[in-house]
């Protein structure tokens, strides 16, 4: 009940109207969609990631996919988040928090009840990962502060794990509004830092491991999809992996291969009990899982990770994007998103037991959950404007309709084992020490977005 009561509270703000339905990267919307290049597209003059590849592959032989997509997405100088602001109309996607301010309101409310599910602790960081414009952060920081009075003088500071030092100046503008400092070195873990407009310290950081401890509130949003993924394929002869290498009929092109030979990938990242002949396995996203867990474990606190997935079903989901088109994976690489949808099988796996995980949950399912359809009745009542009216409904739909955004976006959130065994501990008086938790108490408050609040 205490988030009906945090949207109760929610000013009807409108703070700006929704985009048009531009292209969202979700899987059965990208298949009916032409490729905007074939495989038979030549390769763009100059394309200095490509002869990167090249002379990668001529030197060592084909590469992993996780390799490729590593390259091509996070070079450091070269790479497709390093060099662009990808999203919105210009761009090549366009994502949930910018179509609509509700989804960044609806994800705000969420933190703040899963720290008060945690019993108040005195210090909250919201940490995020991959923030692309900063507009996630940007909503969510606006409730907390509309909802400063439901913190009662918490210590929150704002953390963003961020590889792309281009979009880290775009979200430093938004949510700084331009009034953040880049550190003197490179080495710095935080390598940028300020002050939100709403008056919370805020740092960026390369890795998670550089994210200070402390009890956290971590979101993903599209984040999981864009790490590297291993292909595989069901031979015969067992398990191989698919890899990268130059075409030989011609030497200006990249094909996928699959090698003779067990890789190391091969032997280690496929289930004993596999059905499936063609599995995409993300490590990557497994090793941050793992150490959220830990965190979340010996920390307190809650992650959060949406984005379109499934459940170890899919088979080939590898694919690119650019200008709201599908592109050609290994057509001009560095000039297009690359991304795979996310295997919520494997990440509930490793977090492993020492987390609780709930979802994953449609995306229309936790957002109704969570009050999407008072949020936008508040906001149509103080909006007279038609042109605003109409971009609201459009964006509620686009993030709600089940053919649109609704069930191929998904929710799944790790949680401390204390959050769902224990019950809510009171604050005392003084505001600091926690009251003793009985040992029989009430019931543990459902966790938001993942059971039905019962609004009406
Ligand atoms: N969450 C945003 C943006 C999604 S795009 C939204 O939903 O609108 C993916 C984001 O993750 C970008 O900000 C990109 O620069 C960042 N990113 C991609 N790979 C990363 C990595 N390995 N480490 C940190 N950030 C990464």
């Amino acid at each position: 009940m205490r988030t009906v009561r945090a949207l109760q509270k929610l000013r009807g703000v409108l703070v700006r109207p929704c985009p048009p339905p531009l292209f969202v990267r979700s899987w059965s919307m990208a298949q009916s969609q032409s490729f905007s290049s074939s495989s038979a597209e030549k390769p763009m003059p100059g394309n200095s990631m490509l002869r990167h590849l090249t002379s990668k592959i001529k030197a060592t032989g084909p590469i992993s996919v996780a390799e490729y997509m590593r390259e091509v997405l996070t070079n450091p100088v070269m790479g497709y988040y390093v060099q662009n602001d990808m999203l919105g109309p210009d761009g090549d996607f366009i994502t949930s928090p910018e179509i609509s301010q509700i989804f960044g309101e609806l994800l705000g409310i969420w933190c703040l009840s899963e720290w008060m599910g945690a019993g108040k602790p005195s210090r909250f960081q919201l940490v995020e990962f991959g923030p692309g414009r900063g507009s996630l952060a940007n909503d969510i920081l606006r409730v907390f502060s509309q909802l400063r009075g439901a913190l009662g003088g918490a210590a929150v500071s704002v953390h963003l794990v961020e590889v792309s030092p281009k979009l880290s100046q775009v979200q430093a503008q938004c949510l700084t509004g331009d009034q953040s400092q880049v550190s003197a070195s490179e080495d710095e873990p935080v390598y940028r830092h300020g002050t939100t407009t709403t008056g919370l310290p805020i740092s960026w950081y390369r890795n998670l491991d550089d994210v200070p401890r402390g009890f956290s509130i971590y979101l993903a949003h599209e984040f999981f999809d864009a790490l590297p993924i291993h292909k595989f394929q069901g031979t015969e002869k067992g398990w191989r992996e698919v890899m990268v290498d130059i075409d030989p009929d011609e030497p200006g092109k990249l094909r996928l291969v699959i090698v003779p030979a067990p890789t190391l990938a091969s032997t280690q990242l496929i289930q004993a009990d596999e059905k499936r002949r063609h599995v995409e396995v993300c490590p990557e996203g497994g090793v941050i899982v793992q150490r959220l867990a830990n965190r979340i474990t010996e920390d307190g606190g809650a992650a959060l990770i949406a984005d379109y997935g499934h459940d170890g079903t899919k088979m080939d989901t590898f694919r690119g994007f650019k200008g709201h088109k599908l592109h050609d994976v290994l057509a001009s690489p560095g000039s297009a998103d690359l991304t795979a949808d996310v295997d919520y099988s494997y990440l509930r796996r490793m977090a492993g037991a020492t987390v609780a995980c709930m979802g994953p949950v449609s995306q229309k399912d936790f957002l109704k959950n969570m009050g999407i359809d008072t949020r936008l009745q508040v906001l149509l009542r103080n909006c007279a404007d038609p042109s605003t009216r109409a971009q609201l409904i459009q964006g509620y739909d686009m993030l709600t309709n089940p053919l649109k955004m609704g069930e191929r976006f998904q929710f799944f959130t790790m949680l401390n084992h204390s959050r769902l065994t224990r019950p809510e501990p009171e604050q005392s008086k003084g505001g600091k020490k926690m009251a003793p938790v009985p040992k029989k108490g009430p019931a543990p408050l459902p966790v938001a977005g993942f059971s039905e609040l019962g609004l009406s």
